[in-house]
């Protein structure tokens, strides 16, 4: 086979891997494997820069910062839907279906995804260009975002057009969404408000690598012109999904307008069984000929028409407002509401975001509100109901002090939160910082949990977790809850602790806007909590990653004598403050692999296998999960390892097996 040959035939087989799992959900090879083919296509790219295509499976991490996007008139216009509200709206707007078309209607029912939508245009099987709304008549280039997509088919299956546009909308999944804010509050930064902003705001990112990161979707819900390929739009759904698009299976063909009634109601119930939001239903004349018969008004055709449904609302009382101080200082008021059902849930709490909201919403304490919820996590109020409003009630009144500690709270230029300034004395502060460093992805402290660290704060015994390290028996035996047992799992797991690696001590500081990434670029870059401190702004703003802000945020850190004397503490304490002399590194093959390592070894020994492991990009773990790629088995393994590799159908490898491998491809 020719080179050209080969890396077409890899770069097809990874768009149909890479179809199976995102699209279809059901992978053929394993993570391993896939990675194995991407990195031997990448090495072919790197080596063969001529053959290079922009719709290799490669471009799916991005690359390249795009200064505006450029303005593109749309091929075909994207109209927008007419809107109905309730079953007279569909009966009247059949009556009208009926003046133009003679014979039986019949309707395909779609769900209406919650996003941005996006119009995409191939040419020759291959995605060419993917571009915005906008105002309809066109929009923004977002291509290079757009490639980063896994569920976005790069090269499509056969037979198809010469050059076609399909519709569909970006959205981001509930998991994804509350995933992405996990992170955001770990870092101190304001969450995301809801899945569809997040989602049309990162088709606007300027950094693709930032898109690729995202764990967004694109829904497809209809080809422009596809009356030479399919004769209704039920048809043309399933042909976009043979193509190898994302097509929910939840559309239906509806033969009346009942049965279009029936596909409402039981989505208006079970909308919140999706992993993903909607806002409606979408009802289309199925047959194509019909719709051209219908054809447009100036806004929208005349042949689809949206049922939007009710946003899930609940009426309720505004008992009262308690503001809560988050570990940054940040302050969150916090609406306490007579209990109400909402979705399925009881609702007792909501939130109020900022001063201004409350403000701007003119919420008053006793009143009457509407409360919704969406894909936020806690539900919000978005409206008061005036007719209710008693005479007596007064403005709120925004706190100027802080709840905990009392001192005067600030506000920042350009800032919508307040901050309670006493970083170190006010409670929440506090407990929340150490809550930060013992969490699973920092220190990952067992034994130890927020209420611990609640009740060793309001007993003095620490202030911050330096303080953890100089615990002692004698001071946790006489604390309420505190068996004898679950002391030395404390005090076992703190030591425990001295051996974390120092990326994550350096995530555990909690420096703001410092998250698990950062860290780790951190760490790679400085080598030690030392030359980090020493480091000038120009020297941070150098490392991958890492902008003006998070290169402020850092140095304000260590220029704080306070902050200085405690990292200076941990260091005498035995924390990793300097990353381990990292393995000289021979290949990337096992990048992105966790593999465990168990028995005994004939050909080296069991450190020097594990430094051969690192020194391929690979990590070695302890125990067998379900991330684990694959298990380096010498003689004796032990039986649990073995029962639990076979349960997980994780893979074996003999010693001679793995050693040739890497071997062989080095
Ligand atoms: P609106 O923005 O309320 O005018 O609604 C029109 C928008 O709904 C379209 O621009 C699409 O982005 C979006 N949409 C979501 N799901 C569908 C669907 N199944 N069919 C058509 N449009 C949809
Ligand atoms: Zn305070």
């Amino acid at each position: 086979m020719t080179i050209a040959e080969q890396i077409k035939q890899i770069r097809e087989e990874l768009h149909r891997h890479n179809y199976n799992y995102y699209v279809l959900d059901r992978p053929e090879i394993s993570d391993f494997e896939f990675d194995q083919k991407l990195k031997r296509l990448i090495e072919f790219e790197v080596t063969y820069p001529e053959y290079d295509d922009p719709n290799s499976p490669t471009k799916r991490v991005g690359g390249g910062l795009t200064s505006g996007f450029e303005t593109i008139v749309h091929r075909n216009r994207m109209y927008s839907l007419d809107n109905s509200y309730s079953k007279q709206d569909l009966i009247d707007w059949e009556k009208r279906l009926q003046k133009v078309v003679e014979s039986d209607i019949s309707y395909t029912c779609e769900l209406k995804y919650d996003g941005a939508s996006i119009s995409l245009t191939y040419e020759d099987g291959k995605l060419s260009r993917a571009v915005t709304r906008g105002d309809g008549v066109q929009g923004d280039d977002v291509t290079a975002n757009i490639r980063t997509m896994h569920s976005v088919p790069l090269q499509i299956q056969p037979p198809f057009p010469d050059i076609f546009d399909i519709r569909g909308e970006i959205i981001l999944p509930l998991i994804g969404f509350q995933k992405m804010n996990k992170i955001r509050l770990a870092n101190g930064e304001e969450p995301y408000r809801n899945p569809r902003n997040t989602a049309s705001g990162s088709l606007k990112l300027q950094d693709s690598r930032e898109v690729a990161k995202r764990p967004l979707e694109c829904m497809l819900y209809s080809i422009v012109g596809a009356q030479t390929l399919a004769n209704t739009q039920f048809e043309s759904l399933e042909l976009a999904r043979k193509w190898g698009f994302k097509v929910p299976e939840h559309n239906i063909l509806a033969r009346t307008l009942s049965e279009v009634f029936e596909f409402i109601e039981h989505w208006d119930h079970h909308r919140n069984d999706l992993p993903y939001e909607i806002d409606g239903v979408v009802i289309k004349v199925n047959s194509l000929k019909h719709q051209e018969q219908l054809g447009y008004t100036s806004k929208s055709p005349r042949w689809a028409m949206a049922y939007k449904f009710q946003a899930e609302q609940a009426i309720t009382i505004l008992e009262h407002i308690s503001y809560q101080v988050g570990r940054t200082g940040a302050i969150t008021p916090v609406a306490n509401l007579s209990p109400v059902e909402l979705a399925g849930t009881t609702v007792k709490r909501a939130s109020l975001h900022n001063a201004d909201q409350i403000a701007k919403l003119d919420v008053r304490i006793g009143d009457a509100v509407f409360v919704e919820k969406g894909g936020e996590i806690i539900p919000k109020i978005v409206g008061v109901d005036m007719a209710q409003r008693k005479s007596d009630t007064l403005k709120v009144e925004y706190i100027t002090h802080c709840p905990e500690c009392h001192s005067l709270l600030l506000r920042h230029e350009g800032e919508a939160h307040h901050y309670c300034p006493n970083v170190d004395q006010c409670p929440p502060q506090i407990i929340g910082r150490i809550e930060h460093f013992i969490s699973r992805k920092a220190m990952d402290i067992e034994g130890l949990g927020g209420e611990t660290v609640t009740l060793l704060v309001t007993n003095q015994l620490i202030d911050n977790y330096a303080d953890l390290y100089t615990l002692t028996k004698a001071q946790l035996l006489p604390l309420e809850r505190m068996a004898a047992k679950s002391v030395d799992n404390l005090i076992e797991g703190i030591i425990k602790s001295k051996s974390q690696p120092f990326q994550r001590v350096l995530f555990a500081l909690g420096i703001r806007f410092v998250g698990e990434t950062v860290a780790q670029n951190l760490a790679k870059h400085f080598k030690s909590i030392d030359s980090l401190i020493q480091a000038s702004q120009e020297e941070l703003v150098a490392v991958d990653d890492i902008g003006e802000r998070i290169a402020e945020s850092v140095r304000s850190f260590f220029s704080d004598s306070k902050q200085l004397e405690i990292v200076n503490r941990l260091k005498s304490y035995g924390l990793q403050l300097e990353a381990q002399e990292a393995a000289v590194p021979i290949s990337t093959l096992l990048q992105g692999c966790n593999i465990v390592v168990s028995g005994v070894f004939k050909n080296l020994s069991r450190d020097q296998l594990k430094l051969l492991i690192e020194q391929h990009g690979g990590k070695v773990v302890s125990s067998i999960s379900s991330k684990t790629s694959f298990v380096v088995a010498g003689e004796n393994m032990g039986p649990s390892k073995l029962e639990k590799s076979q349960k997980l159908g994780v893979s074996i490898k003999s010693e001679d097996q793995f050693l040739s491998e890497i071997n062989a491809e080095v």
